[in-house]
């Protein structure tokens, strides 16, 4: 049972628990911004849980140096050189040397090292050597010359990971390898992988690859009483403290396990902990700990250290749990012709969570979903575990409406149009995902005889394109609105706006001139949105007020400027619930060349001057492209030497949290 106006709590960036006084933009440097991101629901969590995630927390922590040494190994000792200037230099720090200086220690923080988190290659800082050799000398740093060699020569360890060159393995920076080649580590692979094993251990995933001085080949584990040994053992510590206080004795079984592999590194034990964690589903609480992606190695087998601690957004889900219960009422009432609906429709219930800590692989820079095992058999047999993280999105959400600039001042025609992405638009991009999620992609059927694979090339934009229709047709409706879902009937237009601005202009960015559209998602936000300005011209249009003659979106210009501009909501949704029924029908029948006429009559070929005034303006933004976050503190509140509560503290800056975790966790 539904009650109407349920206070689904959608709160936009202002005007939430912290008060319109939360900044989520902390810092910008280089090419980088820094973040603050909420945990909403914290204080709705029982003190068990609250510890629980505190020692999941702590344990998270704890291993922030193994991935520091594994991205290089002259990374931890920079670092510390870098922290003892910080914290112990006595000379001018008011000149612009020391600024370049500090400049180089927050991109060094935010990247794990010396080599950029994203695009893999060395910076350097912008202050002279001469000048960081005397702040060094100043503290007393040790084999300060090779430290320095390290950060300003180009030609050593140019690179975290290379893709090309002589030797990949070689010739990258990574703490994977020592002494050893390409040629020697895929043959020592060779050597120990059974041909045929349908459920292999991740061979490799959690040690590194060296050559004796007999010159043999060997692997050296990073568990307790190995490499790392020092930092695990702190993690382990934590983690059965953690596992005290566990909701459920299934996370205690599995961190039991988790632990049993940090001791004895055997990787079945790691294929145990993953099938008994993707099957807990009851637990509030949940984390990642260990060494997961292996992006990072060049041979894509060794897994880079992370941890990100979390809960379930009970509001956040509440919202997707009302949308599917009613799917069969959405499903029943789209504009699609009766054939293709389903008879019976289920909707899914995505699990949508808000993180409290996040370490390693996974800090300052984050993902915004996870999808979890990494093994393709466990995969096959076992499924995985799929989330989206709703504080991070939202987040970056409120930090750019923060920024003096932003794609949405320079793109939207006018202030009405600004004020109301401002009010509805963190909330409606939630909402228009769910429906796209949880009701679009489930919805409709096949007609008898129907191939799945009908569309062929076409079929993942299409896909893309209707579950994209069903979420924005239904945006408007006012059974949202009924169900508790969205605020009030004009939320839907920021969600209008944004769509159209996006789909003909914004995305543009991401594309370099002279090339076509082609990744699936951006193809079918233009698919549609180009549709709808080509279909919205000079449109006859019956609602309840009546027939008119309309325009539902317009081009316009101002100050040399291009915009589209949504004029007539009412008429725009009409066509969206116009083109899902077309969609639907190609995808029910597969008419292949129907499908294919769309997406390449819409999605694929950019107006090239509407592509270069989109690249010029962007550019001009100087927006940064790469984004990181500062952990919440949880503080344990004590009373009478009993701890009572644990509190979560939003004051702590950048640098003041990296030097603390410099300082009290540093187990390497
Ligand atoms: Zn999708």
């Amino acid at each position: 049972m539904i009650i109407a106006g349920a206070a689904v709590a959608v709160s936009a960036c202002s005007g939430n628990k912290e008060g319109k006084n939360f900044k989520y933009l902390l810092d910008e440097f280089a090419d980088l911004k820094v973040m603050r991101y909420q945990v909403p629901g914290w204080d709705g969590l029982s003190l068990q849980q609250k510890e629980y995630i505190y020692h999941l927390a702590e344990a998270a922590k704890w291993g922030r140096d193994i991935y520091w040494d594994q991205n290089c190994k002259y990374a931890i000792p920079v670092r510390k050189a870098v922290e003892s200037i910080i914290n112990d230099y006595n000379g001018n720090r008011k000149c612009e040397e020391f600024d370049q200086f500090m400049v180089y220690a927050k991109r060094l923080f935010f990247s794990n090292g010396f080599h950029h988190h994203y695009a893999e290659d060395k910076f350097f800082p912008e202050c002279p050597r001469e000048y960081f050799a005397s702040l060094m000398t100043e503290v007393g740093v040790e084999n300060a010359e090779e430290l320095l060699n390290a950060i300003y020569n180009p030609e050593f360890m140019p690179q975290r990971k290379a893709t090309d060159g002589d030797d990949i393995v070689a010739g990258s920076a990574v703490n994977f390898y020592e002494g050893v080649t390409r040629a020697e580590v895929e043959a020592y692979y060779a050597s120990i992988e059974v041909p045929g094993d349908k459920t292999p251990i991740s061979y490799g995933l959690n040690t590194k690859v060296v050559k004796g001085e007999d010159g043999v080949i060997r692997e050296e584990a990073w568990k307790v009483g190995g490499i790392y040994g020092p930092a695990i053992e702190k993690i382990v510590e934590e983690l059965e403290k953690a596992a005290e206080v566990a909701e459920n004795d299934s996370q205690k079984k599995y961190i039991a396990s988790l632990c049993d592999y940090y001791r004895s590194g055997d990787l079945r034990k790691w294929d145990e902990y993953n099938i008994e964690w993707l099957q807990d589903t009851l637990g509030t609480v949940d984390f990642v700990n260990g060494f997961v992606e292996d992006y990072n190695d060049p041979l894509a087998r060794k897994g880079a250290w992370e941890a990100l601690v979390n809960f379930k957004d009970n509001e956040a889900s509440k919202r997707t749990e009302i949308l599917s219960a009613n799917a069969q009422w959405f499903e029943d009432n789209s504009p699609v012709d009766p054939r293709f609906k389903k008879p019976v429709v289920k909707g899914v219930s995505a699990k949508v969570i808000n993180v409290a800590m996040l370490a390693g692989d996974s800090y300052p820079a984050t993902p915004i979903g996870i999808n979890l095992p990494n093994a393709d058999w466990i995969r096959r047999d076992y499924g995985s575990k799929s989330v989206t993280i709703a504080n991070i999105t939202r987040a970056y959400d409120c930090a750019a409406q923060e920024s003096p600039k932003s794609t949405l001042t320079e793109f939207a025609y006018d202030e009405a149009e600004i004020a109301r992405a401002k009010q509805y638009a963190a909330i409606t991009d939630d909402i228009h995902t769910d429906l796209h999620e949880c009701l679009g992609h489930g919805s409709g059927q096949l007609l008898p005889g129907t191939s799945p694979n009908a569309l062929g090339e076409y079929s993942s934009t299409l896909e893309e394109t209707r579950a994209d229709l069903f979420g924005l047709y239904y945006m408007a409706d006012p059974k949202l609105v009924e169900l508790g879902i969205l605020p009030d009937l004009e939320a839907y237009k920021a969600s209008y706006d944004g769509y159209i601005r996006n789909g003909l202009m914004v995305q543009f960015n991401r594309v370099e001139l002279g090339r076509p559209n082609t990744e699936a998602h951006m193809q079918n936000r233009k698919l549609i949105a180009e549709w709808c300005y080509e279909h919205g011209q000079d449109m006859h249009f019956c609602d309840d007020e009546g027939c008119r003659w309309t325009t539902a979106i317009e081009k316009r210009e101002k100050d040399g400027k291009t915009y589209f501009v949504v004029c007539d909501y009412p008429a725009l949704r009409e066509l969206f619930g116009e083109l899902l029924a077309e969609i639907q029908r190609i995808k029910s029948e597969g008419d292949y060349a129907a499908g294919k006429a769309l997406v390449e009559q819409y999605a694929v070929n950019i107006d090239p001057a509407i592509h270069k005034e989109v690249r010029d303006r962007y550019a001009a933004l100087c927006l940064k492209p790469y984004g990181g976050f500062v952990n919440p503190t949880i503080v344990p509140v004590e009373k009478a030497g009993k701890i009572i509560d644990y509190r979560l503290d939003y004051s702590q800056g950048y640098l003041e949290q990296m030097l603390e975790y410099g300082r009290k966790y540093s187990a390497l």
